[in-house]
């Protein structure tokens, strides 16, 4: 894939907004889980998709199958750009979830309805949770289950925020709840910074992935995640609300791939750290 623009350019442009703390779970008491800076794989990649389902959901699941890989999907059962908690995507893309279900990938909690964790409530926090979890089974019944991993929205309270005292406020808040799955540090893939001129949430005249500025951002997503793969475990953040997500991703797998990475899931990664499932873990964490 050719890129258009620098690397110094990107770095320039993108390294002030790339400034996650590493925040531990030491400092907060939160639920256990992955949070950034937590021991990973080497050469795994773990692909993960916030806000969906969306119109694009279905092709992000195609390069998946095409390539063989599994990856954890962090649903809404209310997200609409600029709108409100109204509206149900578990009903409108019920065949989508079912297909991600069945071809193995991991699915988890990201809310109802995409609010920030930092400004609300114990009690708000916990409905917006359970609210998810409970659209999410009357509309998938049996194909539902448990949404054991959560991805808080925007990753607050545990990026960027320096308020020690919300942080703890939401942990223990979600002390019960599931169990967070981060991502690392700079291997945010920007791709929901904006939409840019030939892509939009859903399908129709606004898209056209010749436009140029559609490109320059699948070329910008694309330098910012190859230049940092060195072989370490990465939890990389997609959002398949965005066409070009799903549109860079076989170049991303490939050169992935090329450095000698495999890919695994949230549920793996549960494995590979606590030789549990989350589901023996989660009984475990009620008793
Ligand atoms: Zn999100």
């Amino acid at each position: 894939m050719k890129t258009t623009i620098s690397l110094s350019v990107l770095l320039l442009t993108y390294c002030s907004s790339f400034e996650p703390a590493t925040i531990s779970r030491a400092d907060h008491k939160g639920p256990i889980g992955y949070y950034a800076g937590d021991p990973l794989p080497p050469k795994t990649a773990f692909l993960t998709f916030d806000d969906g389902p969306s119109d694009w959901t279905s092709d992000v699941l195609d390069v998946l199958k095409k390539e063989n890989i599994k990856a954890t999907f962090f649903v809404c059962g209310a997200w609409l750009p600029k709108a409100s908690t109204k509206g149900n995507s578990f009903r409108k893309y019920k065949t989508v979830l079912v297909r991600m279900k069945e071809e193995g990938h991991t699915i988890g909690n990201h809310t109802l309805g995409h609010q920030n964790f930092a400004y609300m409530s114990p009690k708000k926090i916990e409905s917006q949770l359970e609210e998810n979890q409970r659209l999410y089974q009357n509309e998938l019944g049996e194909y539902s289950g448990k949404l054991i991993w959560i991805r808080p929205p925007f990753g607050s309270p545990y990026i960027k925020t320096k308020n020690e005292t919300v942080r703890r406020r939401v942990s223990s808040a979600l002390q019960g709840k599931g169990f967070i799955f981060m991502w690392t540090k700079e291997f945010d893939s920007t791709d929901s910074k904006e939409w840019v001129k030939g892509e939009w949430y859903e399908k129709g005249a606004k898209i056209n992935p010749d436009h140029e500025k559609f490109k320059r951002k699948m070329d910008r997503i694309y330098n910012s995640l190859a230049s940092k793969a060195e072989g370490q475990g990465v939890v990389i953040l997609f959002h398949d609300t965005h066409p070009t997500t799903k549109e860079v991703l076989p170049f991303i797998i490939e050169k992935l791939r090329s450095e000698g990475y495999t890919f695994a899931t949230a549920e793996d990664y549960t494995r590979w750290r606590w030789g549990k499932t989350s589901e023996e873990l989660s009984e475990e964490d009620s008793d």
